[in-house]
């Protein structure tokens, strides 16, 4: 039977490398059996914020509770955590059956019990068949599942996994997503998974907590973090290809304008961006023949095409506008487009959104008005 699952709170919580701020004031609740992600680029201070939970590096300011108790002066093997992580860390001269029970051993657990506990999670991660060899023996995969039950021979309240998918090739990577999927279905236990990839995170976690050098930049389910991204680093960073972007700026009738687009009203900010996903773009071909949209409204701007990318199920249509940076629209895949071709597109205004200087998401915005575009 598992354990109760904990819940983990990070108040405030700081670690200093030198001069690396690698995590900066976080605070984050992680809900007692929720599978949380942490995502962020390279060096955002994921990996070190799962260490100081489990307890590997120990914070400069804040604290850290599992479960109802502050964790300062736990050592990292009484913090009822498991970890796993990129590299299976597995010992080599050891067999998969070796490996599974060594944590409980060293814990001072009977034969009996190792082997009941041992054999329970070999047949929960289809290890049986395994359990004579040693890794040398085994696949990256197979390797990556004794690495899981290691983790889960212990029955921890809370799993941590840093990286676990990134040695897989990708068909083995999915799989295996789907596997801790499923495992935390099943165990109800709480999971924190720290991951680069913003589509495994959207993908995996109930919630997901964004960071970017060593702050958390928005905490939400991620339908949250895709539609209503908190900043524009977050809007940038989720999806895939990249939210468009349109630099817009204060005319001399107070309103914010860039490219083909004037918005109504005046604007208390000098500058803005406006960000639109690529799949809120409706892109039909010639520039007079008007996209699905209201009967008789005018497409809301032409454009050249300068490249398509066809996924097979959808098709990536490359822009040469607004603005000089080019937009890109996500087409269906019998949309007859090619480079060199104009097309007229339709902004789906009701999902767009409009960023303050500082980054912060103003909301969504307003259906241009002004002249139409030529
Ligand atoms: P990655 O995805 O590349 O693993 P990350 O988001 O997990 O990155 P961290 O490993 O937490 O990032 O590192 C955060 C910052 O702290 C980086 O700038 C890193 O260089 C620095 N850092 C991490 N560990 C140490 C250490 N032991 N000594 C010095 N600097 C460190």
């Amino acid at each position: 039977m598992t354990r109760e699952p904990r819940a983990v709170t990070l108040r405030a919580v700081r670690k200093c490398f030198g001069d690396v701020t690698a995590v900066a004031d976080v605070t984050l609740e992680i809900h007692a059996g929720e599978l949380m992600v942490l995502v962020g680029p390279s060096g955002c201070g994921k990996s070190t914020l799962l260490r100081l939970i489990a307890g590997l590096e120990e914070p400069d300011g804040g604290e850290v509770w599992i479960g109802d108790h502050p964790v300062a002066d736990v050592e990292p093997r009484d913090r009822d955590v498991a970890m796993v992580f990129q590299s299976y860390a597995l010992y080599p001269h050891m067999t998969v059956a070796r490996n599974l029970g060594f944590g409980l051993s060293v814990r001072g657990a009977g034969r009996t019990e190792i082997e009941a506990r041992v054999g329970e999670v070999a047949a929960s991660l289809r290890l049986g068949e395994l359990l004579g060899r040693r890794p040398g023996q085994l696949s990256g995969g197979q390797q990556q599942r004794v690495a899981l039950g290691r983790a889960m021979v212990r029955d921890p309240g809370v799993f941590l996994f840093d990286e676990p998918l990134s040695n897989l090739d990708a068909a083995l990577r999915l799989q295996t997503r789907d596997e801790i999927a499923a495992l935390h279905r099943r165990l109800g236990t709480t999971m924190i998974f720290v991951t680069h990839d913003q589509v495994e995170a959207l993908s995996l976690g109930q919630r997901v907590a964004v960071m970017d050098r060593g702050r958390v930049q928005q905490v939400g389910t991620p339908h949250e973090v895709y539609r209503r991204p908190a900043n524009l680093f977050v809007a940038g960073f989720v999806g895939s290809p990249p939210i468009n972007r349109l630099a817009l700026t204060r005319d001399r009738r107070g309103r914010l304008a860039g490219g083909p687009f004037t918005f109504p009203g005046p604007s208390t900010h000098r500058e803005a961006t406006l960000g639109v996903r690529p799949e809120d773009l409706t892109a039909a071909p010639g520039s007079s023949a008007a996209p699905p949209g209201p009967v008789g409204a005018p497409p809301e701007f032409t454009a050249a095409v300068l490249r398509v990318e066809s996924l097979g199920s959808e098709q990536r249509v490359h822009l040469d506008g607004p603005g000089e940076a080019g937009w890109v629209a996500r087409a269906g895949p019998t949309l007859r487009v090619a480079a060199g071709m104009k097309v007229s597109v339709r902004v789906a205004w009701e999902r767009t959104h409009l960023f303050a200087p500082d980054g912060r998401r103003l909301g969504r915005a307003p259906r241009p008005g002004g002249a139409p575009p030529s």
